[in-house]
């Protein structure tokens, strides 16, 4: 090379220096971490453990540089292969020849998930027992706390549904319109994927089939051919529920999406799979299909929030008669949350507000508008 002369000096520097174990798919073995001097204007620098391309065992104490290529092959070992991590320590211990510590390597590969983003569920994270389903996004919920042992008496076994549960699981379910689509809009972009469609599923898959066959209503939904369905609606409720309409109206509207429907845990994390695009302005049918997929994938889970409970109630009651094939042993207990249930009337409110329910707790129930706050950015108007 022309240019014999180099600008950068690099050197261990004994009073501040810092002396590593570095371990790679390339080589491994103890690290003098350089200290670069610019000859020019003496400027020095020192990598980090992140600038030099690696992890290390600990924020505080980090005498382990991992090399990210060394963690991205756990990655894909241990979660596509389930090598566990004592296999793949053993190894990088052949490859290398050096000794590696499988707690230092854990706690570097962690810290490399989390910095990747590679983490989206418990199970990656190697915490088991875990709900992987509808709560499977809520670290409260996802488990259900069970009280410890203490002399002479053992660890609580398995909650049976029903039983005294020290944890409630609850669930709060409502519709917005903000997130709703003009039918025209958006052509050229139909094709992204939207972030939060990990939370569209079963129900949203439902919905959309039921619309396509033109029955995307309550009578379809309650498989009752005669008389209108909710003719009979026993509910003696005489507030005015604007939101309470047992089946769409005819109007459409420039909207082919009116609207999301969704829930979430009592922490206001989104359960998975239970929402659905609005087809219709909103309507019964859309909580009936979110009830029965939740039921059927938590029936252990009985407390439910929507803001005209008092109405559905009887409603999702059909429903269940007419769906033998869900589990026995779900019990839904419908409430009304909170803050809706003042404008309801006071008998109603003592039947049907959850603040009122017995073993209901401080829920309040009205988590989801929370949720829809958050949203209000990505909303039409
Ligand atoms: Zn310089
Ligand atoms: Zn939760
Ligand atoms: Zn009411």
């Amino acid at each position: 090379m022309a240019n014999s002369g180099r600008r950068w000096q690099a050197g261990f520097d004994e009073a501040t220096g810092v002396s590593v174990r570095y371990i790679s798919l390339l080589c491994s073995g103890s690290l003098s971490v350089p200290t670069v001097t610019c000859r020019a204007c003496s400027a020095r620098f020192t990598p980090t453990a992140i600038e030099a391309g690696c992890f290390t065992s600990s924020p505080t104490d980090a005498h382990a540089w991992y090399e990210l290529g060394v963690l991205s092959s756990y990655a894909f070992l241990g979660v596509n292969e389930g090598l566990s991590v004592t296999g793949f320590v053993e190894y990088l211990e052949d490859l290398t020849g050096e000794h590696v510590d499988d707690r230092q390597f854990v706690s570097a590969y962690f810290a490399y998930l989390r910095a990747a983003d590679g983490i989206d569920s418990f199970t990656s994270l190697g915490v088991e027992g875990m709900d992987e389903g509808l709560f499977a996004d809520c670290p409260i919920c996802a488990t259900t706390p069970t009280p410890p042992a203490s002399e002479g008496v053992p660890a609580a076994e398995h909650v049976e549904a029903g039983s005294d549960v020290l944890y409630r699981p609850a669930v709060s379910c409502d519709a917005v319109t903000k997130l709703g689509h003009y039918s025209s809009c958006g052509l050229a972009s139909s094709h992204h994927k939207p972030q939060i469609s990990r939370y569209f599923g079963p129900v949203d898959a439902r919905v959309e089939s039921a619309h396509a066959a033109g029955r995307l209503n309550l009578r379809s939904a309650l498989k009752e051919t005669e008389s209108d369905p909710w003719d009979s609606d026993p509910c003696a409720c005489q507030s005015s529920l604007h939101c309470a309409r047992p089946d769409a109206s005819s109007a459409s509207g420039p909207c082919d999406i009116h609207g999301v429907c969704g829930a979430v845990c009592m922490h206001t994390i989104p359960l998975h799979g239970l929402f659905c695009d609005m087809r219709t302005p909103e309507q019964f049918a859309y909580y009936l299909f979110m009830l029965d997929h939740l039921v059927q994938q938590r029936p252990d889970v009985q407390d439910v929030y929507i803001d005209f409970g008092c109405r559905i109630r009887s409603t999702w009651e059909r429903y269940v008669a007419a769906h033998p094939q869900l589990p026995a042993e779900a019990k839904l207990r419908i409430m009304v949350n909170w803050m809706h249930g003042s404008g309801h009337d006071v008998a109603c409110q003592l039947t049907n507000c959850g603040r009122y329910m017995e073993g209901a707790g401080r829920g309040i129930g009205e988590q989801i508008e929370q949720l829809w706050s958050m949203t209000k950015v990505g909303g039409v108007g």
